[in-house]
C-alpha cells in the first residue's frame, strides 16, 4: 500500500532548476534524477537537435560548420528562448517522471516577467499537467532545509555560473534581494585575465574553471591551503603552445576584485533588509548555495567582509533542485511566491 503511494507520488511531480550553467531535476519520491549542463546543439537551421546536456557540452567549441552548441541561457538571462524551451523538453523526456505530472521550475532571477511567462508555457508543453515557477532564492532556502514560512529572517547567497542571487526572506517571501551578474563564469574570465596579464599566457575557459575548481580559493586560510596546477596554453609572445604552473595565491588574487563585489551585494541587501530581520540573520549566519559557493574559503571571506557567520548549505549544488521539487507539497504557504499560468489551467 504504502510502495503504491510512493510510486504515486513520484508520478505526481518534478522540481526543475534551469540553471545558467546546470539543469538539474529533482523527481518527487525518488531524488535528483538528471544533472546537466545547460547546453544544446542543434543543426545550421537552428531547428533539429542534436544533442543536449553532457554531449552537447563536449561539442562547445569543436563543432563542424554544420552544428552549432550554444548556452541558450547566459548571465542569468535567456539569450536563446527558442533554444531553451528545446533544451527543457528534451530534459524533462529524459526523466521519464510519468503522466502529465505537476512541473515547479525555478528561474533564474534576472529573468523578465515575459521569459518566465514563456518558460511556463513550454513547461506546460513538455506535458506538464500545472505548471509553477518558484523565485530561486526561497527554493534555494527550502532546499537548504530552512522553514520559510516562519518568521524569520534568513539570508540566502546563491553563487550559480551567470549571477551571485543575495536575499533575505521571511514568512515564505523575499523581503530584499538583488542579483548580480558577477559569479562563477566572471571568476574563470577574472582568472584568464589575471594569467594573460602575468604570464602572457592565454588559457581557455575550460581551463579557467578547472583552475578554479582544483586548486582555487576565494582567500588563503592556512599555508596548506595553496595549491599547485599545470595549465596548457597558447604563449602571447611567439604565439606557441605552452605549459605553466598556477598556484592558488594567482586565483585568489584574480578573484579579489569579483569577490569584493559579491561581498559589496550582501551588504546593500543587509542595509536595505528591516532591522529585525538583520538581528535574525546575525543569529543564523548567512546561508550560501549553489556550486559557485563549493569555491574553497568562500564562507571564511564572506564571513570577513561582512562580520556575519556564514555557513555553506549541504550539498549547496543541489539545494535549488531539491527545493523546487519540496515547493510541490507547499503550494498554499507560498502562493504569494509562486507564478501558475491560470490561463493554462485545465
Ligand atoms: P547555475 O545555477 O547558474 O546553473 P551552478 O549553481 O551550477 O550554476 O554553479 C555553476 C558554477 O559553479 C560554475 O561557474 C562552476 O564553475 C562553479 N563550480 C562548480 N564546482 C565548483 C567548485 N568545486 N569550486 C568552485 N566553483 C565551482
Ligand atoms: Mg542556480
Amino acid at each position: 500500500m504504502f510502495g503504491f503511494w510512493r510510486l504515486f507520488r513520484a508520478w505526481q511531480g518534478i522540481g526543475i532548476d534551469l540553471g545558467t550553467a546546470t539543469v538539474l531535476i529533482y523527481v518527487k519520491g525518488k531524488n535528483i534524477m538528471l544533472r546537466e549542463p545547460s547546453v544544446i546543439a542543434v543543426g545550421r537551421d537552428g531547428k533539429e537537435v542534436r544533442a543536449v546536456g553532457e554531449e552537447a557540452y563536449r561539442m562547445l567549441g569543436r563543432t563542424p560548420a554544420n552544428i552549432v552548441a550554444a548556452r541558450p541561457m547566459r548571465d542569468g538571462v535567456i539569450a536563446d528562448y527558442d533554444l531553451t524551451e528545446k533544451m527543457l523538453k528534451a530534459f524533462v523526456r529524459k526523466v521519464n517522471a510519468g503522466f502529465n505530472p505537476h512541473i515547479m521550475v525555478c528561474v533564474p532571477s534576472g529573468v523578465t516577467e515575459v521569459e518566465k511567462r514563456a518558460v511556463l508555457q513550454a513547461t506546460r508543453e513538455v506535458g506538464a499537467r500545472k505548471a509553477y515557477l518558484i523565485e530561486e532564492p526561497l527554493a534555494a532556502a527550502i532546499g537548504a532545509g530552512i522553514d520559510v514560512t516562519e518568521p524569520t529572517g534568513s539570508m540566502i547567497v546563491d553563487i550559480g555560473g551567470g549571477t551571485a542571487d543575495i536575499a533575505v526572506i521571511s514568512l515564505g517571501g523575499i523581503v530584499v534581494a538583488e542579483s548580480i551578474r558577477i559569479a562563477g563564469n566572471a571568476f574563470d574570465e577574472a582568472i584568464i585575465r589575471h594569467i594573460r596579464q602575468k604570464e602572457n599566457h592565454l588559457i581557455g575557459e575550460r581551463t579557467a574553471e578547472e583552475i578554479k575548481i582544483n586548486i582555487g580559493a576565494a582567500m588563503i586560510d592556512k599555508p596548506g591551503d595553496v595549491l599547485e596546477y599545470e595549465v596548457r596554453g597558447r604563449d602571447l609572445i611567439n604565439g606557441l603552445p605552452k605549459t605553466i604552473t598556477v598556484n592558488t595565491n594567482d586565483v585568489v588574487a584574480a578573484l579579489a576584485e569579483p569577490l569584493e563585489k559579491i561581498g559589496e551585494g550582501v551588504k546593500r541587501v543587509l542595509e536595505k533588509a528591516p532591522p529585525e530581520l538583520v538581528s535574525d540573520v546575525i543569529d543564523r549566519g548567512i546561508i550560501m548555495t549553489g556550486s559557485g559557493s563549493l569555491l574553497r574559503n568562500f564562507d571564511l571571506l564572506l564571513r570577513d567582509l561582512t562580520g556575519i557567520p556564514v555557513v555553506v548549505a549541504e550539498n549547496p549544488s543541489d539545494c535549488v533542485a531539491v527545493g523546487t521539487g519540496k515547493a510541490l507539497d507547499m503550494l498554499r504557504t507560498l502562493r504569494d511566491a509562486l507564478t501558475t499560468d491560470n490561463g493554462l489551467r485545465r
